[in-house]
């Protein structure tokens, strides 16, 4: 007990201490936290989704679904709204099957877990989200990991490293969650086919943001697997793989994240697969408004010569230290806007930030007054 309130003293002389705040309520573009409302520049319900109200309104009229499977889905949890997500979700990348999983956390983790055997190898970028590099810990096999975005670094690694290995595994997110930069596919592409190996692409951040058919940057690509979940843009819960039959069959029988958890409500499933089918001209209205917002946001950085390196709704104002990010963070929200500060472990020591994320319910002029306050 004494060594966790040391580390808990530490984390708080670090300023690295996290608190769950206090949420009271969120509704299109605001958040209100602790009797306060805000301008809310920190949520990833990209389409402003899961706060309207008619929508909700209108797919609970006439909605009867279970609240609970109480089961695996290998067991008695599966239920028809299953295969029906499954299937929209593999016809909107064209790719022969899905699979659903109780979240993207829970989805990366299983599907590199079970991919990547004793004999085999995952080359997965730097900056990969937790829940990737957190599988590759669960992995029997061997982790690599290449300078984020240094296509040079991998390939001189797989040289190097491939033929040692089995199966191999290049794993990388397309809009990268916390700096907003997006990936060059066809290198990857490239790569994958001359050191034959298979190519991973999480599209938590692009799906539904971008692409046709809201596929983000992978539809049509040489890309073996697509992972993606319903928690950000689609203003849902749960997550997916798309890829081939065989793939999805040995998923089903190999990733111990799916096997062994109940399934998440039908209810839920539902509404993810009724956004997806019946209500997908909103879902493209405010896309193009996520598109137009994201344009005029970098056309005003770049006219106040601010440079980033974001190419996405992501934006990251990169502070430094944890302190001052906190401060600056605390300032903002003094003046009514809400950007938390992200700091270590989510993201490399010495590069907290603000990590702005629109979506299509903000405002260009409030992004424009918070600028003026940075
Ligand atoms: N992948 C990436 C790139 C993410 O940013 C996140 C969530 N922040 C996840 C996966 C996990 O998704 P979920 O929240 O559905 O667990």
């Amino acid at each position: 007990m004494k060594k966790i309130l040391e580390e808990l003293e530490g984390l708080k002389q670090k300023d690295q201490l996290r608190k769950i705040p206090q949420i009271e309520s969120k509704s299109d573009g605001k958040i209100v936290v602790d009797g306060k409302e805000y301008i809310n520049f920190a949520s990833n319900d990209y389409l402003g989704i899961s706060t309207k109200k008619a929508l909700r309104d209108e797919f609970l009229k006439n909605a009867d679904y279970l609240l609970s499977t109480a089961s695996a889905r290998l067991l008695s949890g599966s239920s028809p709204e299953y295969s029906a997500l499954e299937k929209t979700v593999a016809d909107l990348w064209g790719k022969e099957a899905a699979l659903i999983f109780n979240t993207g956390y829970q989805c990366n983790l299983g599907v590199i877990s079970a991919l990547v055997g004793k004999d085999d190898v995952v080359f997965s970028d730097k900056l990969n989200h937790a829940s990737i590099i957190d599988g590759m810990q669960l992995a029997k096999g061997e982790f690599i990991r290449y300078r984020h975005f240094d296509y040079d670094n991998l390939e001189k690694l797989l040289e190097s490293k491939r033929r040692q290995y089995k199966r191999a595994i290049i794993v990388t997110e397309s809009v990268f969650s916390m700096d907003g930069d997006v990936v060059d596919l066809d290198r990857l592409i490239e790569l994958k086919k001359k050191y034959d190996c298979l190519l991973m692409v999480d599209e938590a951040h692009a799906f539904c943001c971008y692409g046709d058919n809201f596929t983000g940057l992978s539809k049509g690509r040489d890309v073996d697997i697509i992972t993606g979940t319903f928690g950000k843009a689609v203003g849902s819960f749960g997550a997916f793989c798309v890829s081939s039959e065989a793939i999805i069959s040995y998923l089903i029988n190999k990733a111990r994240s799916f096997i062994f958890s109940t399934s998440i409500p039908p209810l839920n499933i539902a509404w993810s697969n009724w956004l997806l089918t019946e209500k997908r001209s909103f879902l493209e209205a405010q896309k193009a408004k996520l598109s137009e917002l994201t344009s005029s946001v970098h056309r005003l950085m770049e006219s106040r010569g601010i440079e980033t390196v974001s190419g996405s709704h992501i934006i990251p104002i990169i502070i430094g230290e944890n302190e001052k990010t906190v401060k600056v963070s605390e300032k903002l929200r003094s003046l009514g806007f809400y950007i938390p500060a992200i700091r270590p472990p989510t993201v490399p020591e010495g590069t907290s930030r603000l990590r702005i994320s629109l979506t299509a319910d903000c405002r260009l002029e409030d992004f424009e007054r918070m600028l003026d306050l940075v």
